[in-house]
């Protein structure tokens, strides 16, 4: 078993006075898809805002490769190379596609000209698409573009470790295809990728390993196709 590249340790997080979190530990394997789960207000972007130092924990530690990154602020962690396409996409609707990207290399560790041509070829690869829509608007992109534009902007701080929030949310099922093919195509690259999908049977079928959350605790860490082919325990835990 190799060394975990994200580790989460008795997790406490919030907002405010407010406890959200509870007590949450699990590791992520390098390469590996790592689908977090849960209903609706289980925690699972409230874990994900905390991991990107978005929120400061209450208590706990987060390790990424070897280091402890718990209280780094989240340019500070997309530096190290763990990265994050966020809940809603979030693109800079009056910037061009290309403009878009070239944000995300803010926080590429090596900035030099040459590394960001680099960067912008690779996502350009992953997704075509954005390449023949380079010069568009992002607010005038379909929803499945301004999905692409999120990850090839998340993917220009040349992650190690990329956390998609919420792939498949307001997307045909046939665009979410595409991007899962895509998210493929970036693993087989080396980039480990963590999904938190509300969608169950998306994020069961594509990953290796699943984490269920529910009510801000860890209550079940499984392989997916074990836990795809036991739909009573996801009835049990999710209510699906
Ligand atoms: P969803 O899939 O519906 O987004 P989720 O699993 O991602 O759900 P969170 O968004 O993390 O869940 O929400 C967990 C809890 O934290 C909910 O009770 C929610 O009301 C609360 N919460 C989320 N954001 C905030 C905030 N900014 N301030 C206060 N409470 C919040």
């Amino acid at each position: 078993m190799s060394t975990p590249i994200l580790q989460i340790q008795n997790l406490n997080s919030g907002y405010g006075q407010l406890q959200v979190l509870r007590d949450i530990s699990f590791d992520v394997t390098p390469g590996e898809i790592l689908a977090v789960i849960g209903a609706n207000g289980a925690g699972k972007s409230t874990l994900f805002r905390t991991i990107s130092g978005l929120i400061v924990p209450m208590s706990g530690n987060i390790w990424f490769d070897g280091i402890n990154i718990t209280g780094y602020d989240s340019a500070r962690i997309v530096s190290r190379g763990l990265s994050h396409a966020p809940e809603g996409r979030r693109v800079f609707n009056g910037m061009t596609v290309e403009e878009n990207l070239k944000i995300g290399a803010f926080r590429r560790a090596d900035k030099s000209r040459a590394s960001i041509s680099a960067g912008l070829e690779q996502a350009y690869t992953y997704l075509p698409k954005l390449r023949d829509r380079r010069n568009q608007l992002a607010g005038t992109l379909s929803g499945g573009e301004q999905q692409m534009c999120a990850i090839g902007r998340a993917l220009m701080a040349d992650p190690r470790v990329l956390v998609i929030d919420e792939l498949s949310l307001g997307l045909a099922p046939i665009i979410v295809e595409e991007l899962l093919y895509t998210l493929e195509n970036i693993q087989e690259g080396g980039c480990t990728i963590i999904l938190v999908e509300q969608d169950i049977s998306i994020a069961l079928s594509f990953s290796d390993r699943a984490v269920v959350l529910q009510s801000g605790q860890v209550v079940m860490t499984a392989p997916s196709p074990e836990l795809l082919s036991n739909p009573e325990i996801i009835k049990f835990y999710l209510g699906g």
